[in-house]
């Protein structure tokens, strides 16, 4: 905190990291010897420039430009960038630091990075988020590269934007490789990268559930957002047979009691870029609530009564409050397709109730873990079919359960998996840092 100040959102994850590696330490003492966590917490480079472009007005915006490429243990740095007003240094290096330990429990060879601007893509036309994109890539394009960092999407940042950014890094480097994932289909990305998050959130919570003799089939699920993750979220709990029955945006939120109309929510998420607002206009019997009918300090959508929740929008969007509501209602799971988006209070209240809680680094791994896919199948240009990789992706989220339960079983803490996704993902990177020696 001396060092960081004001970055909350950083501070809020090494906290949550450092508390669960205690029984660690106090067992091998190899990991203090040697530092690892002080090492960890400060990134090996970062990046902060200056973006500047013109509007479709004619009139100069600048915006701040940040790549933090943390971690390079396991493999060239890999994380996505979000573009959104509330982007700053803190809440990149939590994301950051949170995809160390997240790439490391995929068990694949990628580090950790994560970058991003304050640039606000709602209201832009097309043509300004094309020049913003190739604004931000006329300097991020020095720092990257197919084996030393590879960008992906985040909030604000989906196919059409790594579309704008590839076709500039492209450009300026007379290079066409795997320097990006999330890639369109019809020049280099995988398929089932779009899915993979949302797709890779269920099956975490299909193992969490399993586990316990529990399954998803004819339950009621509520999933925050109507972004990527939360979209292809609701596809795949439509395929295990459960029911979601509502999702947000930063503006509101709707309940459809008979179940979320998916291909209308997709056309009016994907196509139109609509507000979710006007899911209702098609769909009379579902009820939108505006933010500002919400409980004062409540996010709403967990006033659901539900038998899991999926929280797939942003950081901290559920509280202390809101999870003995969730729980009140008879909320059995909660699986995070988004990143920190319950407060540390929270997750603690989830452990200690002993519900069936993935938290994000575990649960919402496999979006990273099929862009490292997306990355072998470009070193190796042949490309898999949807079924592999989703098959691949199945195996992986099987494999990061397995590594996380197990990993909490040994420190006496069976259904703690906050605990075990942080030590098993801690444990692969810092056995590789001692190997490495002191860099
Ligand atoms: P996205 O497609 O841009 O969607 C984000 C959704 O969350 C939108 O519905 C957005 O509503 C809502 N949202 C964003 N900021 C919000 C805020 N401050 N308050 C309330 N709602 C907010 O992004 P995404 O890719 O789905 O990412 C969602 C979460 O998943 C993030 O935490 C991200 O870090 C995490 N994640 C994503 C991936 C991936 O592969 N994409 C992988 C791992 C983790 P508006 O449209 O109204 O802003």
């Amino acid at each position: 905190k001396r060092t960081s100040p004001g970055q909350e959102e950083f501070h809020q994850a090494t906290e949550e990291v450092l508390h669960s590696l205690e029984p660690l330490f106090e067992k091998y003492p190899i990991y203090k010897e040697n530092k690892i966590l002080d090492r960890l917490v400060e990134p090996e480079r970062q990046i902060l420039f200056r973006v500047a472009w013109v509007d479709d007005s004619g009139e100069i915006q600048v915006n701040k430009g940040y790549r933090i490429e943390f971690s390079s243990t396991l493999g060239p740095y890999k994380g996505g960038l979000r573009f959104h007003p509330s982007v700053n240094t803190g809440i990149i290096k939590f994301l950051g630091f949170e995809q160390i330990f997240k790439n490391a429990l995929t068990g694949l060879q990628i580090g950790g990075g994560k970058g991003g601007s304050d640039f606000d893509p709602k209201g832009k036309s097309d043509r300004e988020i094309m020049k913003f994109c190739q604004a931000f890539m006329s300097e991020l394009y020095r720092h990257i590269g197919a084996t030393t960092d590879v960008p992906a999407g985040d909030i604000g940042v989906g196919g059409r934007e790594i579309g704008y950014m590839f076709g500039m890094y492209k450009k300026l480097t007379n290079r066409y490789d795997g320097t990006f994932t999330g890639k369109s289909l019809k020049w280099g990305g995988s398929l089932a990268r779009t899915e993979a998050t949302g797709y890779g959130c269920v099956y975490f919570a299909k193992n969490m559930l399993e586990a316990k003799g529990e399954t998803l089939k004819d339950k009621r699920c509520v999933v925050s957002g109507s972004g990527n993750v939360a979209i292809y979220t609701i596809e795949k709990l439509y395929h295990m047979g459960a029911l979601p029955i509502a999702c947000s945006d930063s503006a509101g939120m709707i309940l459809d009691e008979e179940g979320i109309d998916l291909n209308l929510l997709k056309d009016l998420k994907e196509n139109q870029r609509a507000r979710l607002s006007e899911y209702v206009k098609y769909r009379k019997n579902a009820k939108y609530t505006p933010v500002t009918e919400y409980p004062k300090g409540r996010n709403a959508i967990w006033s659901i009564p539900c038998y899991a929740a999926f929280p797939s929008a942003t950081q901290n969007e559920l509280n202390l409050e809101d999870a003995k509501e969730l729980l009140k209602n008879g909320c059995k799971c909660v699986s995070e397709g988004a990143n920190m988006p319950s407060t540390n209070e929270a997750v603690d209240y989830f452990v200690e109730q002993k519900i069936a809680y993935g938290p994000g680094k575990a649960a919402n791994a496999g979006g990273v873990a099929t862009s490292q896919l997306e990355m072998a199948q470009n070193a190796s240009m042949v490309s898999w079919t949807f079924e592999e990789v989703d098959a691949k992706l199945e195996q992986i989220m099987r494999n990061i359960f397995e590594s996380v339960s197990t990993t909490a079983a040994e420190f006496g803490q069976p259904t703690n998996f906050v605990l075990g996704a942080n030590i098993a993902g801690f444990r692969r990177v810092a056995d590789a840092m001692i190997e490495q020696g002191i860099v």
